[in-house]
C-alpha cells in the first residue's frame, strides 16, 4: 500500500524517477503537475522504499515502512580521496576484550545491518543474537569441527560436497 499526500506533494517527480518499477508517475495538465501511484503497476512494488526515502516533502508513505522515520541527510563532509582512505583502512577485528558488548550497541549494529540492500528487497536474512558465553563456546566448537571436516578432506566426494555450498 502506497499513499501520496496530495496536500504536501509538489509533483516534483523524483519518486517516479527512482522507482525501479515505475509505479509513481507525474502528469502535466496545463501548468499543473500531479503525481499518482499507478494502480496497474502497484502489485509490482517490491517495497524497496526508494520513493519514500527520497521524497523531499515526506509526501509519500508505504505501509511496509509505517514505523520508519526518514529525515533529510546532509551530504557527508568527506571527499572521494578521504572515502578511499576510509575503505583502505577498514580492518576485521578478531581479538576481543573479555567484557560484554552493551545490548544497546548490539541493537544499533543489527539496526544498521537491517538497512543493507537485498536483492529485490526480499530481506530474507534473519539475525539471532547469541551472547551467552557457554552457548557461544558450544556453537564455535560445532562451527570449527565443520571447518576442519571441510578443510581436511581430500577425497573427491568431499570436494563435491564442498562445491555444493559455494
Ligand atoms: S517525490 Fe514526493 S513531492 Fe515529489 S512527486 Fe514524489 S511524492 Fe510528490
Ligand atoms: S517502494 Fe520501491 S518499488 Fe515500490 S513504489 Fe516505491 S520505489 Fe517503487
Amino acid at each position: 500500500m502506497i499513499n501520496i499526500d496530495a496536500s504536501v506533494c509538489k509533483a516534483c517527480g523524483i519518486c517516479g524517477n527512482v522507482c525501479p518499477r515505475h509505479i509513481p508517475y507525474t502528469v502535466k495538465e496545463g501548468d499543473k503537475k500531479t503525481t499518482f501511484i499507478s494502480q496497474e503497476r502497484i502489485n509490482l512494488c517490491m517495497e524497496c522504499g526508494h520513493c519514500e526515502a527520497i521524497c523531499p516533502n515526506n509526501a509519500i508513505t508505504l505501509e511496509a515502512f509505517r514505523n520508519e522515520q526518514f529525515s533529510t541527510v546532509e551530504p557527508l563532509g568527506i571527499d572521494e580521496t578521504q572515502f578511499l582512505e576510509l575503505v583502505k583502512q577498514r580492518r576485521s577485528i578478531r581479538r576481543y576484550k573479555d567484557k560484554p558488548v552493551p545490548r544497546e550497541s548490539i541493537n544499533r549494529i543489527v539496526q544498521a545491518a537491517r538497512y543493507s540492500p537485498t536483492g529485490t528487497g526480499r530481506r530474507t536474512t534473519g539475525v539471532i543474537i547469541l551472547d551467552d558465553p557457554k552457548k557461544l563456546k558450544a556453537l564455535s566448537k560445532i562451527v570449527y569441527s565443520d571447518y576442519e571436516t571441510w578443510l581436511c578432506c581430500k577425497k573427491l566426494e568431499n570436494r563435491k560436497m564442498i562445491l555444493k555450498y559455494l
